[in-house]
């Protein structure tokens, strides 16, 4: 059987557990000279989720915003094993992991197991839906791509169904409603996703349909983004009603039906409310794996909202674990700029491990008392592993109408901006973020064929 891990057996063994923001930023700064790497996840690429919500109505294709992780591996001085798989269990004891191929096409194997030396999770969180019934069953969620995939065909059905001759008027009515649930950020980038599509292009090619298409957004708390400046929540909102995108407020959804969803409003009053596509967006949980890791180790692991890490990003409780990403309970949001910065840290922490195991063996070999206090001082200085750090660059959110808003930190207090040149901004930024030349090239295509075209309306 074939050695599930690069040949070196000189090195330790890092085994990278995700292909998102955390794992993917680690892996573009881990040493493969000093490491034997290997990485695990059931999707064999990136993905930029901040420009997801583009896809879901095809301001952006979805194949630009993804980067196969063989095109970042294939840069690195040595050979990288990457297994499209999920993992569903880690043996701390042992030290060995479980995978599972769970894609659709399967070979005679579809389990195996890996030894670690050092693992490394970053397999970020699933959508929360509460438990409340009926969500996973009739609601989208907007995380992968898939999600936003199905979104696409969903609505562009929802629209076509609507157009059938005959409807009656309430069911059309019904078809042309599309609610969305959480005031976060992604609620609200996608109900100005959708805005926008409603605006620049279904009015053009449904205008029978024109004025019954209607979107309405339910948050339970009192306002929406509560992560932002109360003036930049108050244009949001303002925004929301120009768009004619109506907001409900401390308002929850209480159940999901297939064709109506009962909500609760701030009077107390259950009241049913008919749909045609619902996005559910209302946040994170654990998924399974981090859940039966934190069982294992019930003493250190109990904060529900994920794994319990250091400020070394080292798991409470395990030996040789790392977290990092939306898969750990830290005092930081669950963002991209969290989770690529922990990435980055992470992989300077190995460079410093791999130079303290260094020093020890030469102190040990030292033959003059000279050369010992040369190495005994290299080894002081790579002992001294720095506390992760986040330096926050701000907040951006993309609400309609060619208009976003930002809350950038500026000195010792902060900047908060809204309108269209904060869209040039949000712009720019998410195009210098983005991984590589060949996305931006593809996303500034995408841009550019929209502004010349609009958006494509076929059902995929
Ligand atoms: P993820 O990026 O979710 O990656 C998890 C990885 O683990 C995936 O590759 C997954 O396939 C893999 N995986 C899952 N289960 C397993 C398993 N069992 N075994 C192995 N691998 C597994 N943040 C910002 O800072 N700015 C933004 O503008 C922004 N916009 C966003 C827009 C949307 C629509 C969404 C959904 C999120 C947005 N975020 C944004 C948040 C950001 O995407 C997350 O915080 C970030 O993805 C977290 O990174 P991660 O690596 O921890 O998890
Ligand atoms: P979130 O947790 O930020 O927001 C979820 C919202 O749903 C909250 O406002 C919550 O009050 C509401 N909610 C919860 N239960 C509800 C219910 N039953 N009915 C109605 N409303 C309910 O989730 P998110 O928007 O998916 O964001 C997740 C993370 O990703 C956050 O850290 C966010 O900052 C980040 N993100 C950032 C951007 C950006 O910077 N532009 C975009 C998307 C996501």
């Amino acid at each position: 059987v074939m050695n599930p891990i690069p040949a070196d057996s000189s090195k330790k063994t890092i085994v990278i557990l995700g292909s998102g923001w955390a794992s993917t930023s680690f892996l573009k700064s881990i040493d493969t000279e000093l490491y034997n790497v290997v990485v695990v996840s059931p999707r064999n690429y990136f993905l930029f989720t901040p420009l997801l919500p583009s896809t879901t109505v095809g301001t952006i294709d979805h194949r630009s915003l993804v980067e196969p992780i063989r095109f970042i591996t294939r840069h690195k001085p040595n050979e990288v094993k990457v297994y499209e798989a999920e993992c569903t269990e880690i043996d701390s004891d042992k030290k060995i992991i479980t995978i599972v191929d769970n894609s659709e096409v399967k070979g005679d194997r579809a389990t195996s197991t890996i030894p670690y030396d050092y693992l490394v999770v970053g397999v970020g969180a699933q959508s929360q839906t509460f438990g409340i019934k009926g969500v996973e069953e009739y609601g989208c969620f907007l995380k992968e791509v898939w999600d936003a995939q199905k979104i696409r065909t969903k609505l562009m059905d929802c629209i076509e169904t609507a157009a059938f001759p005959g409807q009656a008027p309430e069911e059309i009515e019904r078809l042309l409603h599309m609610v969305v649930v959480g005031g976060g950020p992604t609620g609200i980038e996608y109900a100005a996703e959708l805005h926008d599509f409603l605006a620049e292009d279904l009015s053009a090619w449904y205008p029978e349909l024109v004025g019954k298409i209607k979107i309405t957004l339910i948050e339970a708390m009192p306002n929406v983004l509560p992560a932002f400046s109360k003036q930049l929540i108050d244009y949001t909102e303002s925004t929301f009603k120009e768009q004619h995108i109506s907001l409900h407020t401390k308002t929850m959804v209480k159940e999901v039906k297939e064709k109506e969803i009962i909500v609760q409003g701030p009077s107390g009053e259950k009241e049913a409310m008919p749909y045609g596509l619902l996005v559910w967006a209302t946040g994170n949980t654990t998924r399974p794996l981090i859940r039966n890791l934190m069982a294992q180790h019930p003493e250190t692991q109990n904060i529900r909202r994920g794994l319990a890490v250091d400020d070394w990003l080292r798991m409470a409780g395990a030996n040789d674990i790392y977290a990092l990403g939306d898969a750990t309970a830290t005092k930081y949001a669950p963002t991209a700029q969290v989770a690529a910065q922990q990435g980055k840290y992470l992989a300077r922490v190995f460079a410093q491990l791999h130079a303290t195991e260094q020093y020890e063996n030469e102190l040990e070999n030292a033959a003059t008392a000279e050369e010992k206090a040369k190495k005994a001082r290299k080894l002081q200085k790579a002992q001294d592993i720095k506390p992760f750090h986040y330096s926050h660059q701000g907040s951006l959110c993309y609400i309609g109408s060619d208009k976003a808003i930002a809350d950038v930190p500026f000195g010792p207090g902060n900047v908060a901006a809204g309108g269209v040149a904060t869209y040039a901004f949000w712009r720019s930024a998410y195009i210098s973020n983005l991984f590589s030349a060949r996305n931006r090239w593809l996303v500034i295509t995408d841009w550019t064929k929209k502004t010349f075209w609009g958006r494509d309306i076929s059902r995929e």
